[in-house]
């Protein structure tokens, strides 16, 4: 199987250690077996994602060696699409996501939400243990008449069935959801009218004709409702390696606002070389931290040498 992986920053800012780290492991995975290695903007959120920021986070990947490859547009079996949409960017694709909002809402999927963020959060609310709360269907049974009565923008939500979506994470092994019980019918789009970044993932992903997916550990608890979208549009689901995060010498999760993490500063007073060798030394691949390139790592590359748990980050 041809491999195509991906890197699919939300340009809300300057690229930081963790984005960097990220968008190298998905870089040597692909390259690694000799797959694609394909870009796409995640900017749907207009406000925080400038054209400008987009910018800068191009010349921070450009700056560390990492170059793309064009993506072959895949036709999708059961939805039809207007036309075929080559823009990398999110905020560029809303047309290709109503079409696919219009096909689940055709298989009678999809209904409004009417919930505000306060009655979401009540107290009563079922949450899991890491904080995530799970949707009751308040607004599944709504006739009608009460839709009409509603004054606010609804959401949209996906009405999942009681299944258990398991796959094999390359990083982290066996994982298993209960949509129904550990997420609850989830918003495909937002009362703002904004795609929700499970929808517009999904579908790019499919479209762009991804085999694997890298990305934080964090994100992991999206992945079973994706699997499940990639299932209703007729997508091969991808691999997910959902890969450890950085941390502090302390322990503490590294973030945008460690300001002195940013490539901005970073690139002040470091080569790439240097930069991708504490990176990769910090993940195992390397036993020593030394300069190294990426065409170098490729060859040494495999997951087995990445360990499941919080990467410290060394003095750099
Ligand atoms: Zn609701």
């Amino acid at each position: 199987m041809h491999i195509v992986g991906r890197f699919a920053p939300s340009p809300s800012g300057r690229m930081h250690l963790g984005n960097i780290l990220c968008a190298m492991l998905g870089y040597l995975s692909a390259k690694s077996k000799g797959g694609d290695y394909i870009l796409r903007i995640e900017d749907l959120d207009t406000l925080r994602c400038t054209k400008d920021n987009c910018k800068q986070v191009l010349d921070d990947l450009n700056w560390f060696g990492i170059n793309f490859d064009d993506i072959n547009f895949v036709k999708p079996k059961n939805v039809n699409i207007s036309n075929i949409n080559n823009s990398i960017y999110q905020s560029e694709r809303t047309e290709i996501y109503k079409c696919f909002e219009r096909f689940l809402k055709e298989k009678g999927l999809v209904y409004p939400c009417f919930c505000s963020r306060a009655e979401l959060h009540a107290v009563s609310a079922p949450h899991l243990s890491d904080g995530r709360l799970i949707y009751t269907g308040t607004c599944k049974n709504l006739t009608e008449q009460e839709r009409k009565q509603k004054k606010r923008k609804p959401a949209m939500r996906l009405a999942v069935p009681d299944i258990k979506i398991s796959f094999v994470d390359g990083c982290i092994g066996e994982c298993t959801e209960n949509l129904k019980l550990e997420c609850g019918d989830f918003i495909i789009k937002r009362s703002d009218g904004i795609f929700a970044y499970q929808l517009a993932v999904t579908v790019d992903d499919g479209l762009m004709g991804v085999t694997e997916v890298v990305r934080g550990h964090d994100l992991i608890s999206s992945t079973a409702r994706q699997i499940w979208l990639h299932e209703l549009f007729g997508f091969k689901p991808p691999k997910f390696y959902h890969m450890p995060l950085l941390v502090a010498p302390d322990g503490r999760r590294l973030s945008k606002r460690d300001k002195d993490l940013d490539l901005g500063v970073i690139r002040q007073y470091m080569k790439p070389q240097k930069l991708i060798g504490i990176l990769a030394y910090t993940c195992g691949l390397i036993e020593n931290k030394e300069d190294i390139s990426l065409d170098e790592l490729i060859k040494i590359f495999s997951w087995d040498k990445i360990p499941n748990r919080d990467l410290i980050l060394p003095e750099l």
